[in-house]
């Protein structure tokens, strides 16, 4: 395998911090070129240390001013802001983008890099939540490669046949069906929800994660966002994704085709393995983590979500049916109120409420063009602030 030259847009998040472990371990395979961060400078500082890459980019001039501080003496060029994100994601020398910002930020970078033909690891659900239409189409006139880092659409896109051509009846597929852990609240008294609290809501059974992905995977908001996300990486029609619930996390979803057959991807509950299966695709490495134990394990379950119990799962499909720009509607509603839900501004069981009021106010809304998309998001942004502040007031 030719040497890959990456940049890492999210380096210092979970997705970034792991996708460091799995090229640290092969240094003859992969080659870091940028690495991107927010806040955590010291974070970033020490990761430009130890992968020595050509660029190092933050969002703002403050941030820049200290991590230049911090890396006196090296050479790695520290640059800032959108446009020097947007920069790194189409650098001529570099061949893979792990885009691993979170949220609507990392929309733009990642689209840079579709545009630019990258290869694109995609961590970030959001941008083919918010603009689904939009990306696939950049990732086609750019000729990129786009292969999922979402642990279920990572299964998926294993589990489908090689070359599939985003024709799910021509291949024999009857539908996509998407595990989910239930989270920490699977089976907690429904009575009590109304008083769960963030730090309940980001201690994940299984898997460890941001805080706001762990919040989504209380509310099981975030099945919701990946049903858009297999929506728009499969090519499947709403009726053809169905979501069951896996406690274990080991059967990381699954494919059925015509025949009967049910195709699933199974490993320890570990992004490094989905990590490591897109940074050498096609074909396969070392991802330093533990070896599926089948027999220590025992015993898989499966069970259908209560839709009582996860009203944010039925929010995204009745969004991904609305179409247009309702699922960027109810991602930005979603991000605002799982945002008041962390800082305590909401209770947990107004997080729900607030995304299908602010649905219920702006609708789909037109899709037909980005600066529409960011208009919607805008807006529901601002719905969602107003339904929140009531909570506060
Ligand atoms: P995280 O919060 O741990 O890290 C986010 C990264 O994005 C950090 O490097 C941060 O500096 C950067 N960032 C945040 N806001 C930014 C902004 N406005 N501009 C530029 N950079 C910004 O998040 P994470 O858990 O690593 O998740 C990253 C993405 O991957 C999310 O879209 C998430 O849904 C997706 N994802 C994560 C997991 C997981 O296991 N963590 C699994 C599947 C998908
Ligand atoms: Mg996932």
């Amino acid at each position: 395998m030719n040497l890959r030259n990456l940049t890492i847009l999210g380096a210092t998040g979970t997705i970034g911090v792991n996708t460091l472990d799995v090229v640290a371990r092969h240094p003859d395979r992969f080659r870091v070129v940028a690495l991107t961060g927010q806040n955590q400078i010291e974070k970033l500082a020490e990761q430009c240390r130890q992968f020595r890459p050509r660029y190092a980019v933050v969002l703002d001039g403050d941030k820049a001013q200290a991590l230049r501080t911090l890396l006196a003496g090296l050479d790695t060029e520290v640059l800032y802001g959108v446009e020097a994100l947007n920069r790194v994601a189409s650098l001529p020398e570099v061949d893979t983008v792990m885009a691993a910002i979170v949220g609507a930020a990392g929309l733009e970078p990642a689209l840079a890099a579709a545009r630019a033909g990258k290869r694109v690891l995609l961590a970030n659900k959001e941008t083919l939540v918010m603009a689904g239409h939009f990306f696939m189409q950049a990732v086609k006139d750019g000729g990129a490669t786009l292969l999922p880092i979402d642990s279920e659409h990572n299964a998926v896109f294993q589990s489908m046949p090689d070359a599939y051509t985003g024709d799910l009846a021509a291949h024999g597929v009857r539908r996509v069906l998407l595990t989910a852990s239930g989270g920490p609240f699977r089976t907690r008294d429904i009575d009590t929800l109304a008083r769960v609290t963030p730090e309940e809501a980001v201690a994940h059974p299984n898997w460890v994660m941001g805080r706001k992905i762990s919040v989504d995977s209380a509310t099981m908001m975030n099945k919701g966002l990946e049903v858009i996300e297999a929506h728009w990486l499969f090519n499947a029609r709403p009726d053809q994704i169905d979501v069951v619930i896996h406690p274990q996390s080991i059967v990381h979803s699954m494919v059925e085709y015509q025949d009967g057959s049910v195709l699933a991807q199974l490993s320890s509950p570990d992004m490094r393995t989905p990590i490591a299966h897109a940074l050498a695709y096609p074909e396969r490495v070392t991802a330093g983590v533990p070896w599926l134990d089948l027999p220590r394990i025992g015993t898989l379950t499966f069970e259908a979500p209560d839709t009582r119990r996860f009203p944010c799962l039925a929010l995204a499909y009745r969004a991904l049916e609305a179409g247009g720009a309702a699922p960027a509607v109810l991602n930005a509603a979603n991000e605002e109120a799982v945002d008041a839900f962390l800082n305590h501004r909401i209770p947990y069981l107004a997080i729900a409420e607030v995304i299908a009021a602010t649905l219920d106010r702006l609708g789909g809304g037109p899709a037909d063009s980005l600066a529409a998309l960011r208009a919607s998001d805008a807006a529901a942004r601002a719905a969602a602030r107003e339904l929140i502040a009531r909570h506060t007031a």
